[in-house]
């Protein structure tokens, strides 16, 4: 089954008589469980491609069809609803509520799609507690380590039971050992049936997903790495 589809996708940046030609005509598919990393240089795209892939954005031109639903044109109104009920995004800065609990950030996503409170509760302890940090709800964000702050946004991220993983540059941030630390537990979130996306400009981060999709100039090509 293939739970992402991109046919013929352009993006097309319009400033003054300006045009930018962000993506030229991207073809991609990704099948339910698959591991993906999306690699290209800065500028050749990985951002725009990102937001599309998000429903942050819709293509100028082309189709995206997520889960089977196309979402290429819709309003900003009903992205937003599919974004927060279907998609699960990782950043490079974590993006973590400073004053809120690890328990609290990750209850977030649920509070916006109306869960009430216990339930909440209840399916964000369960979230942290798979991505290993059942021992650190009430721990703050500056009480945990860089690494420790991503796993708690990839809770945040899996509470939703999201159709895609969306993580952009999720090591960008981190130390080796973190990075590897964060990595694995990407693995086994693919392991366990997830669909993960990983934005990268890093060989070695991409090294660690099943296949990788490379962007140049707003194109795809294609190149399976081991
Ligand atoms: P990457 O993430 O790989 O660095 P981007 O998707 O950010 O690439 O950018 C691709 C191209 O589109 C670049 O030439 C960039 O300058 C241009 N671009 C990106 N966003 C905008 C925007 N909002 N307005 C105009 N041009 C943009
Ligand atoms: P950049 O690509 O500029 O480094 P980020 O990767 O942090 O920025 O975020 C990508 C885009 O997603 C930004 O435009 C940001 O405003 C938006 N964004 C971040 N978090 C969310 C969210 N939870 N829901 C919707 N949009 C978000």
């Amino acid at each position: 089954v293939q739970n992402l589809v991109l046919r013929d996708v352009t993006k097309v940046y319009r400033t003054g008589d300006l045009e930018v030609h962000a993506l030229r005509g991207v073809d991609l598919e990704v099948a339910e469980g698959d591991f993906v990393a999306i690699m290209g240089p800065s500028g050749s795209g990985k951002s725009t491609l990102m937001h599309i892939l998000g429903c942050l954005d819709i293509p100028s031109a082309g189709t995206y069809e997520l889960g089977g639903l196309d979402v290429s044109q819709m309003t900003e109104r009903s992205l937003a609803q599919v974004r927060n009920a279907r998609i699960g995004f990782v950043f490079q800065q974590f993006n973590l509520l400073a004053s809120m609990t690890a328990l609290r950030n990750v209850e977030l996503p649920l509070v916006y799609g109306g869960v009430p409170r216990q339930e909440r509760r209840d399916r964000a302890a369960e979230a942290l507690g798979r991505v290993g940090l059942g021992d650190r709800l009430d721990h703050r964000p500056n009480q945990l380590s860089g690494g420790q702050q991503q796993r708690v946004s990839v809770a945040r991220a899996l509470v939703t039971e999201p159709d895609l993983i969306l993580a952009d540059e999720p090591t960008g941030n981190l130390d080796s050992v973190a990075t590897r630390d964060v990595l694995g537990l990407f693995q086994e979130l693919h392991s366990a049936g997830h669909t993960v996306l990983l934005i990268t400009h890093e060989a070695d981060v991409a090294a660690q997903a099943s296949r990788t999709v490379l962007i140049r100039d707003g194109r795809i090509s294609t190149g399976e790495v081991a």
